[in-house]
């Protein structure tokens, strides 16, 4: 597989670093005349904290934290040559995919031609083999005999993308998918800009060739490019969410274009599930980028209405996301998904899910599945999980995990059931902690000392 290294559910490269070390890295944000790496214009980054580089700017790969997957680095100041740009460029040029989009559109043509007993894929390669190849790949896993209805979902046979670091692709369980498009489509939309979720693409793809009365369509942007070799320029697009950045140029932007404006930008939303981890800013940029595509193409009508979206992510990024959306209210549905036991629903005994659907939909609008437990709040005006109380001196469902949380009057707030009021603090925590120390380990990324606000790995303006 001659693509670009894998991305990785906790994107952004420069965030290794700042968990390596002690030092912080902040995300200064996408910078005009940034240079590139294979996965388009990098990111500009600072180094806060102690040590001598201190406030030193510099620019690293926008899609992997891993340095194995993308190892781009340029400090901010520092000239490069001539010899040294020439052979960036030739690195770039050699860092994209063995096939084109559209060579691999002209694979999949004669791959469905083919007799089922000649149907195969590499296992190693994650490619689709035509017969001719399979000498190529003879000392590599296939998987034999690819039908029809697994064509139409790769994701069930592609590995998820794995990044030893934290994680990986999140597949949504079949629920949750079926949830969010019935959701959808009872919201009368007929088109889904679907930003990371694979899956939810190839549902929609899936019912609409089944053909029937179903109407809504899908476009994927996504950097996983395996996705290429199932789906036309009009289907996916090969894109950065962390820079707004089409592999395919102007062509692909335009395929994007054209999809939000028609008709006249009706019926349309974007639903993303990025990787969490930090860089909320460069996410936030591009989708106010998406977001401002689709109020060029509306022209008449849009007025001052954002694109309707759903931003699917961990509820404790909900002040993060806010800072950015406003409009933004958290739903409290939970978003389950196949390959991470972690995030399962509660209901069966498994952990909960902390991912939500952040929409600045009008949340009475958003209806969760009573046989799940949820249940509409009328002071709220929006439907809450079972465990979710209104307390009445905040006059808000205020549980964000699904449990029943308390209020506090020293805090003057609804603070978790396993809190206690601490007088040396001043604050409510848990009875376990050392008063002025943070005890719990870090929400992002797992260790003490910090809370996930402070936390290294997440970038800050
Ligand atoms: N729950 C979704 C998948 C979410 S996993 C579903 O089941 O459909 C995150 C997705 O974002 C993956 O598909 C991954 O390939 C994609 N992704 C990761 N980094 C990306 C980036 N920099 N730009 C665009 N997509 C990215
Ligand atoms: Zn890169
Ligand atoms: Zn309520
Ligand atoms: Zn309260
Ligand atoms: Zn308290």
């Amino acid at each position: 597989w001659g693509a670009p290294p894998a991305p990785c559910r906790a994107g952004g490269g420069a965030m290794a670093a700042g968990q390596a070390g002690q030092a912080g890295i902040a995300l200064v944000g996408p910078a005009a005349g940034a240079p590139s790496c294979p996965h388009g214009p990098a990111l500009l980054f600072v180094k806060t904290g102690r040590g001598k580089e201190e406030g030193r700017r510099f620019y690293a790969c926008s899609a992997c934290r891993d340095r194995k997957d993308c190892n781009f680095f340029q400090w901010e100041d520092e000239k490069v040559s001539e010899t040294r740009l020439a052979a960036r460029e030739e690195y770039n040029r050699n860092h994209q995919p063995t096939f084109t989009h559209r060579q691999n559109v002209e694979r999949y043509k004669k791959f469905v031609l083919l007799p089922l007993s000649k149907r195969r894929f590499c296992q190693e390669c994650q490619q689709l083999l035509l017969p001719a190849e399979w000498e190529e790949h003879s000392n590599h896993q296939f998987l034999c005999d690819i039908s029809t209805a697994q064509l139409k979902s790769p994701s069930q046979f592609l590995y998820p993308l794995e990044n030893k670091k934290t994680n990986a692709q999140y597949l949504f369980a079949d629920r949750s998918c079926q949830f969010l498009l019935n959701l959808l489509i009872d919201l009368g939309f007929s088109r889904v800009l679907s930003v990371g979720t694979p899956r939810l693409h190839e549902m929609i793809q899936s019912k609409a060739s089944q053909g029937e009365d179903f109407r809504v369509r899908s476009l994927l942007l996504d950097i996983d490019f395996r996705y290429s070799q199932f789906y036309t320029e009009d289907e996916f697009c090969h894109y950065n969410m962390f820079n707004h950045y089409f592999f395919g140029g102007e062509a692909a932007h335009e395929t994007c274009r054209k999809f939000l404006c028609e008709d006249n930008g009706e019926r349309v939303i974007l639903v993303t599930d990025p990787p969490f981890g930090g860089l909320v800013e460069a996410l936030a940029s591009s989708f106010k980028k998406l977001m401002a595509m689709w109020k060029e193409a509306g022209k008449e009508g849009q007025g001052n209405k954002e694109m309707p979206m759903f931003w699917i992510f961990p509820y404790f990024f909900e002040s993060r996301i806010l800072d950015f959306f406003p409009s933004f209210s958290m739903m409290d549905y939970q978003v389950d998904y196949d390959n991470h036991a972690l995030y399962k629903h509660g209901k069966t005994g498994r952990r909960q899910s902390p991912v939500r659907i952040f929409t600045n939909l009008t949340p009475s609008m958003i209806v969760l599945p009573a046989e799940e437990g949820y249940r509409f709040c009328t002071f709220c005006q929006r439907y809450v999980s079972s465990g979710n109380q209104h307390c009445e001196i905040c006059n808000s469902c205020t549980s964000k995990d699904g449990r029943r949380w308390k209020h506090c009057v020293l805090c003057k707030k609804c603070v978790k059931p396993s809190w206690f009021h601490c007088n040396s603090c001043n604050c409510c925590a848990l009875p376990s902690h050392s008063c002025e120390e943070t005890d719990s380990g870090c929400f992002v990324c797992g260790k003490a000392g910090h809370k996930r606000r402070a936390c290294p790995s997440l970038s800050s303006t």
